[in-house]
């Protein structure tokens, strides 16, 4: 068994090859069946593996492991991620502790900056920018303080995005950095848009221009892929890659299913398909050692097409006499990757919640199965908790 499932791992990594290397050999019964190679698919697959000694197959659709955390060195040997900037920031040492067993780390401070009025400043808005933008010299927390309370416009019940940034910095400052890039980046309106959206963006009078505020700011020292290789080099975990688990599942017999894709597709779409916003990446290699002064630079102006540009060496700090970029350009169609926060689709979401609550032998993680925005250290801690719940769960049938 370990010599053949050491085939299939070895042909679908280096071949990405289909649903046929299945039946070239693995082993047909497994303990659990995880679907999904990203962080909550790995997480759970190694705690099942390495505390419950299980047999573990995760099935990816995709030719590669990590999810969305996926990284790889493009053409110019400049490692780059796949699916856009991932930067790692969580206050759980618990989470840190674990992901620690599978990766040094690198400190790194987050830092961005918005190109406007031909300028790059900082964002989240600080004394900086306020100062820079307007031509200012406020030098105290008290006078930043002051000057956008008096742009700041009243609103007497905050429902929207709109109504969020209106009231804490008032209308110029909201045209200026939030509605043009909402409007890019969702296809509507903030005054469409739920509060939610831009409540997760504070506004500085300080001089402080970190865009996180964590107790932990860390990238993987080698990178995501590097950390999920070694997180499911494990003997009793199978992986099979480029493979649709619909393709295998009948082939299959699992005890139990973690399934951590689209919970609609999961249900067939019995109610209808759940609204994602996507993405599409323009990778590009520069013939300069530095392209921009900081990882990423947004650009909420409405008539430049994308949203913001992502140079990886800053995140990675990998030298190099070239660099690698990324254009990020929105848009309706492709991968799923935001859930569009309004309440008609929590609603959805909800009906098809109470559908996986009646459905006892399938566990549901991740963002994608939980139709939740969650950032990689929250889709951790989910998969953790998970892992706890089938721990009791088999405790409790007396099966340790
Ligand atoms: P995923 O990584 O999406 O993994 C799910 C996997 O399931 C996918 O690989 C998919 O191919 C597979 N799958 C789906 N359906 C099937 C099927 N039918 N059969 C087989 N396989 C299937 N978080 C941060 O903490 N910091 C950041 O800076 C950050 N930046 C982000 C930037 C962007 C552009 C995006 C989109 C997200 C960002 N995130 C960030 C969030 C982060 O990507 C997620 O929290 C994390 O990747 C979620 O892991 P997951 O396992 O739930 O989902």
């Amino acid at each position: 068994h370990a010599r053949m499932a050491g085939l299939v791992r070895e042909a679908t990594r280096v071949t990405a090859a289909g649903p046929n290397v299945l039946k070239a050999g693995a082993r047909k019964k497994y303990d659990y069946l995880v679907v999904g190679a990203g962080f909550a698919g790995s997480v759970i697959a190694e705690r099942l593996a390495s505390q419950h000694d299980a047999h573990v197959l995760v099935v990816d659709k995709r030719p590669h492991i990590a999810g969305n955390a996926y990284d790889r060195p493009d053409e110019a040997g400049v490692l780059i991620h796949q699916y856009g900037p991932h930067i790692f920031h969580t206050n759980s040492d618990e989470i840190v502790d674990y992901l620690s067993q599978f990766t040094e780390w690198r400190p790194y401070q987050h830092r961005v900056l918005a190109e406007v009025r031909g300028q790059k400043v900082p964002i989240p808005i600080n004394r900086t920018t306020l100062n820079m933008l307007f031509g200012l010299d406020l030098r105290t927390d008290e006078q930043a303080a002051a000057y956008l309370a008096a742009r700041a416009e009243p609103v007497a019940e905050i429902r929207t995005s709109e109504d969020v940034v209106i009231s804490a910095v008032g209308r110029e400052l909201y045209e200026t950095f939030f509605q043009g890039y909402t409007r890019k980046q969702w296809g509507v309106d903030p005054s469409q848009l739920d509060k939610a959206v831009t409540a997760r963006i504070p506004t500085r009078t300080n001089t402080d221009d970190r865009y996180f505020g964590d107790k932990h700011q860390i990238m993987p020292k080698h990178g995501y892929t590097v950390m999920f290789d070694r997180m499911l080099d494990h003997p009793n975990i199978d992986l099979l890659l480029a493979t649709d688990y619909r393709d295998i599942v009948a082939e299959i017999e699992a005890g139990h299913i973690v399934f951590t894709g689209p919970i609609d597709e999961f249900f067939d779409f019995r109610y209808g398909k759940l609204p994602y916003r996507s993405l599409r990446f323009e990778h590009k290699v520069v013939d300069q050692e530095q392209f921009q002064p900081v990882a990423v630079v947004n650009y909420p102006d409405p008539l430049i097409p994308y949203t913001r540009i992502t140079e990886y060496k800053h995140l990675t700090g990998q030298t190099h006499d070239r660099t690698s970029i990324t254009f990020e350009y929105p848009s309706a169609e492709g991968d799923p990757y935001y859930p569009v926060p309004r309440p008609e689709n929590q609603a959805l979401f909800k009906k098809y919640e109470a559908l996986a609550d009646a459905t006892p032998d399938v566990t549901f993680v991740g963002r994608l199965a939980t139709y939740r925005y969650y950032n990689m250290d929250q889709v951790v801690g989910q998969a953790l908790a998970a892992f706890r719940r089938l721990d009791a769960r088999r405790k409790a049938f007396g099966l340790e």
